[in-house]
């Protein structure tokens, strides 16, 4: 990868590790904001809990959290974790995504994916629910980005990227449906929400069908390792409370970081 001009990569990297924080400042008014059906447009930034305006030097991706030693400047009460954990995931993987991608129309279409993931997770998380504007607005945005950047699938034609893409959706929907309806036959309890099932077919939209097999066995195999952990730690009564996105988010995730290697060395395993 070449810088443009006679900037530095180092400087590039920092650049694109500031705009990700900013990004993530703004997922977590997506986070706060979506479930609670408020617009995350208006009104700015306020304290949740006292309603006081926050200032621009308060609102500083990550440093103010910590020159506010993780409390309100108004109220005094604590600001939860998660806002500085969200500005510097978001930037670490705005991050990796430009040193994978580097300069080109993949970045930005990555990235985009990236922000939709890390907010259906942080929304799982803390309600139990993926917002419909995330998962249902994936797929089209997945189906017309194919269209638009039909490499996102090693594709030179529009429509072959596109058919790659329906391909990928329907997949990850209908794989995801079976297991649940199987899991509800085993276990007979419910194991899989439709949220994730929508989710599951946006990530087929933007990665194609080998994402999404991907993202059900490294969100499977994660799953359990917590799952297990949990067990043996005796916090199993929090096992049951974990929602399953945020595993399927960090699959798809690993699949747009690693993907191709990770294609290639499967071959070399089943073709040994
Ligand atoms: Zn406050």
């Amino acid at each position: 990868m070449s810088a443009t001009l006679d900037i530095p990569d180092w400087f590039w990297s920092a650049a694109v590790f500031v705009f990700g924080s900013c990004v993530g400042s703004f997922l977590n008014v997506c986070i706060y904001r979506i479930p609670r059906g408020e617009s995350i447009i208006t009104p700015a930034s306020h304290c949740p809990i006292c309603g006081n305006h926050i200032a621009w030097y308060d609102n500083i991706p990550i440093l103010s959290f910590l020159l506010l030693r993780g409390r309100c400047r108004h109220c005094s009460q604590r600001i939860s974790l998660r806002y500085p954990l969200v500005e510097a995931l978001t930037a670490l993987l705005f991050l990796a995504v430009w040193l994978r991608f580097g300069p080109g129309w993949l970045t930005p279409v990555y990235w985009l994916a990236t922000g939709g993931l890390i907010v259906a997770s942080f929304v799982d998380l803390e309600h139990m629910i993926i917002p419909d504007r995330i998962s249902m607005g994936g797929i089209p945005a997945g189906l017309l980005l194919s269209v638009l950047f039909p490499e996102m699938h090693a594709q030179q034609s529009r429509l072959a990227a596109l058919g790659w893409s329906l391909a990928g959706a329907a997949t990850g929907a209908a794989a995801l449906w079976a297991i649940g309806v199987l899991g509800k036959l085993v276990f007979r309890r419910e194991a899989m929400g439709w949220g994730d099932i929508k989710l599951l077919g946006a990530i087929g939209a933007f990665l194609g069908w080998q994402g999404v097999v991907f993202s059900i066995i490294a969100s499977s195999i994660v799953g359990s390792i917590v799952g297990i952990y949990l067990v043996l730690s005796g916090n199993s009564e929090w096992q049951g409370r974990i929602p399953y996105g945020p595993y399927l988010a960090l699959g798809a995730m690993i699949w747009i970081l690693w993907g191709p290697e990770l294609a290639a060395w499967y071959q070399s395993l089943v073709s040994f």
